[in-house]
């Protein structure tokens, strides 16, 4: 069942969004050569914890750190650890919130100092692709035409969507219905409608789509080793359209 969010839910969708947004203007800021991925989890814990949130991601099935740290190849779902990054790496760094019962959820690749222009491609196509998708989240449409409008952006700049993970509905709980999809034919799956929260969260990498899962049992990797991007917002569909609820100012 899909819930849609009351007038009072989506002013604490807000609350949440807003500071998922605020830690990763703080994560934006320490990213540099030398940071350890461990370094970056503690200081986002921090931050939500002070502003009276809980880390989502915590404990969820066993995830034992606040946020999700992916360098490179990695595509999802990385464990914070020593881990220094290094000049020319990625790091995807997606964090949840919980605040005042309901969530938010955001993830953003970021670059360790300077990367190279074919990476620097990789990451904005991600991004456009976002919001290609944030874009098609109207009412009216139907949820395959978000993952659709990702997927033919996306293929047409060379890259691979990643099929094995789907964006969510949001709510009270991180994940809820509907699935929402990075790939597809449009016109498909449940009318959009005012009320719905959402995270769109295209994960596309320079070569092949499939991935795997790591010994961790969490971090998922492309199974050709070719780098991999992923963007995420939590937005909330009004009778004008999609509201991004986790950007950053
Ligand atoms: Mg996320
Ligand atoms: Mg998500």
């Amino acid at each position: 069942m899909i819930i849609l969010k009351s007038s009072e839910e989506i002013r604490r969708l807000r609350r949440a969004g807003k500071l998922v947004a605020d830690a990763h203007a703080l994560v934006a800021e320490m990213i540099r050569p030398g940071v350890t991925t461990a370094e970056l989890d503690e200081a986002v814990e921090q931050l939500i914890r002070k502003a009276g949130g809980i880390p989502t991601f915590k404990g969820y099935q066993g995830f034992p750190a606040s946020i999700c740290t992916s360098v490179d190849d990695e595509v999802i779902h990385g464990i914070p650890g020593s881990r220094r990054l290094e000049e020319g790496q990625i790091v995807s760094v997606d964090i949840g919130v919980t605040l005042d019962g309901f969530v938010g959820d955001s993830a953003w690749t970021y670059p360790v100092g300077a990367i190279a222009p074919d990476v620097q491609r990789l990451l904005q196509t991600t991004e456009e692709a976002l919001y290609r998708g944030i874009e098609a989240a109207r009412p009216g449409n139907r949820i395959s035409d978000i993952g659709h409008a990702i997927q033919t952006w996306v293929e047409r700049r060379g890259f691979s969507v990643v099929r094995d993970f789907v964006g969510h509905g949001v709510g009270r709980e991180m994940h809820e219905e509907p699935q929402v999809p990075n790939f597809g034919p449009p016109g498909r799956g449940p009318r959009i409608k005012p009320g719905m929260c959402l995270a769109i969260e295209p994960m596309v990498t320079m070569g092949k789509h499939h991935v795997r899962i790591l010994d961790d049992q969490w971090t998922a990797v492309t199974v050709d080793g070719s780098l991999a991007a992923h963007f995420e917002h939590t937005i909330i569909v009004t009778p004008d359209g999609p509201e991004i609820l986790t950007r950053r100012e």
